[in-house]
């Protein structure tokens, strides 16, 4: 009964999450007074075994059932409830920091970034078991190594819901889902509660942000850099110190901004934020190719990457030059045209030009990644000239952030259903004008189907059918990186490509 696992939740407190002698009693007090019960129970815990509890699922699942089997939530809002209590029996924001700094000082940041990101599992805010169920796998199959992920954690959102949810007022408290009032937030329906979250304060170019872990993470400690002002999302000179701050205080992690304009940014442009983490995204490991050197910055490395889209690279042991070079780099391009190539930087809709940034240690040096972006919309390309075209959109519509520019993909959860009913038609068990007439939801794959049938016919075995539809997205996701490139991997490409690193001032 509930009572009964209230004490599992104080002892899981103790084993896992640095709650202290007299702490406990006073977190068991807290539980009985939020859920309104007179005494505790008596009965035993089975220390040892929740000592051996790596997760927190065994006992949520149990705290799920039992609160509203007991009347004290709903299963609309019971989410809201075990967050509060589980944030009873973790550290307070200071404390979760002291503990912080106290690593930090004794082992180095990754070890005290390590324990943030297990302390966060373990307390039931990120979403650990959740994230594993996501499909994940490399693609190496083509000229340049991609991730492909189907998520199955989190919903999908247009362009058109981005684009309204930035022209939206904002009113409500908190501000947004990256404000820092978000800590200890209890949450509603509508909102996500954050009683459970904790933060790292930093510095990045003498503002104050703070650094997070996302709930849902992409890939290995995924974390999000937040500015503690709600400021919108915006590439301009500081945002490239910013950036290479951000190694000086992380240095194991990669991180990223997303560019500030929709279709090409991220599903948040109102708040300025930052993605990082410690996994190796597939942008990371392509060769430098041609390289180029400035005049006024002979300490920066600069060449232009061997990557689907348009990459230069600025790598130096002085990151000061680093970002001055970058600036450079952003002035020429917010204003660069050349119609030869479709680049027109602004017209009647706006300007269109921006970059997406990306940086990391590389030994060493300061790595900063640019990746030139235009988000110009046209008849042929409402949604986007260089956004994933239509033919692709039956496997991703959305914009293409920093994320998957930088090559892994995520792709929407409709995806594991839908794939396995085309390796079904491929196999034979299904015809696919039974599939098309009965699901109203496959229509978007038509073409898609189509093709695979022709090509491959129904005679595959599943296991066959399975490779040609992996190999399908893993070609679709070349094609969606291919489309983002301003300048294309071919001999017109790489002339408007030097065109403009001559106006660089290379
Ligand atoms: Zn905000």
């Amino acid at each position: 009964m509930l009572l009964d696992t209230l004490n599992e939740l104080v002892e899981y407190g103790k084993a896992h999450l640095g709650l202290e002698d007299l702490d406990d009693i006073y977190a068991r007090n807290t539980l009985l007074m939020i859920l309104g019960f007179d005494e505790p129970s008596y009965k035993a815990v089975d220390v040892e075994h929740i000592k051996s509890l790596s997760r927190p699922d065994e006992l949520v699942e149990k705290l799920t059932k039992e609160l509203v089997e007991e009347g004290k939530a709903d299963s609309s809002n019971v989410h809201l409830l075990i967050d509060e209590l589980i944030g009873v029996v973790s550290y307070k924001p200071q404390e979760f920091l002291r503990k912080f700094n106290e690593i930090k000082l004794s082992k180095g940041t990754d070890a005290a970034l390590d324990f943030f990101y297990d302390y966060q599992i373990k307390n039931n805010y990120v979403a650990k078991s959740a994230i594993d169920k996501n499909i994940v796998w490399e693609d190496t199959s083509h000229r340049y190594k991609m991730e492909i992920s189907i998520n199955l954690s989190k919903p999908e959102k247009s362009n058109a819901d981005i684009l309204k949810a930035k022209l939206e007022k904002s009113t409500a408290y908190p501000k947004c889902l990256l404000c820092e009032e978000n800590l200890g937030y209890w949450g509603s329906l509508k909102k996500a509660p954050r009683r459970t979250i904790r933060y790292v304060p930093c510095k990045l170019g003498g503002e104050d942000w703070f650094l997070q872990y996302s709930p849902y993470g992409y890939y290995y400690e995924h974390a999000i850099c937040i500015n503690r002002k709600h400021a919108d999302m915006s590439i301009n000179h500081g945002t490239f110190t910013k950036l290479l701050d951000f190694l000086d205080e992380f240095p194991g992690f990669f991180v990223g901004s997303n560019a500030d304009l929709p279709i090409v940014g991220g599903s948040i442009l109102s708040h300025e934020h930052y993605q990082g983490g410690r996994h190796l995204l597939p942008v990371f490991s392509s060769k430098e190719g041609k390289t180029y050197v400035h005049e006024e910055f002979k300490d920066v490395r600069v060449s232009h990457l061997k990557w689907y889209n348009s990459t230069i690279k600025l790598a130096s042991k002085n990151k000061e030059s680093i970002a001055k070079l970058a600036c450079r780099f952003l002035d020429e391009w917010r204003k660069y045209d050349d119609e030869s190539v479709g680049v027109i930087s602004n017209d009647n809709n706006g300007l269109h030009n921006t970059i997406t940034p990306c940086s990391r240690k590389e030994g060493e040096e300061y790595a900063l990644y640019l990746i030139l972006r235009n988000n110009r919309c046209d008849e042929v390309n409402p949604e986007g000239i260089f956004h994933a075209h239509k033919e692709y959109h039956n496997i991703k519509k959305e914009g293409i952030g920093l994320i998957e520019a930088m090559g892994l993909f995520i792709l929407p959860a409709r995806l594991k259903r839908q794939m396995g009913t085309i390796e079904e038609i491929l196999s034979g068990k299904v015809t696919s004008s039974e599939v098309l007439s009965s699901q109203e939801d496959m229509g978007v794959h038509k073409d898609m189907i189509n093709s695979l049938v022709s090509k491959y016919g129904t005679k595959n075995t599943l296991e066959e059918s399975k490779d040609i539809v992996t190999k399908y997205i893993g070609d679709t996701c070349e094609h969606i990186l291919e489309n983002t490139a301003v300048f294309k991997e071919n001999e017109a490409g790489e002339e408007a490509f030097d065109r403009f690193m001559k106006k660089v001032g290379f």
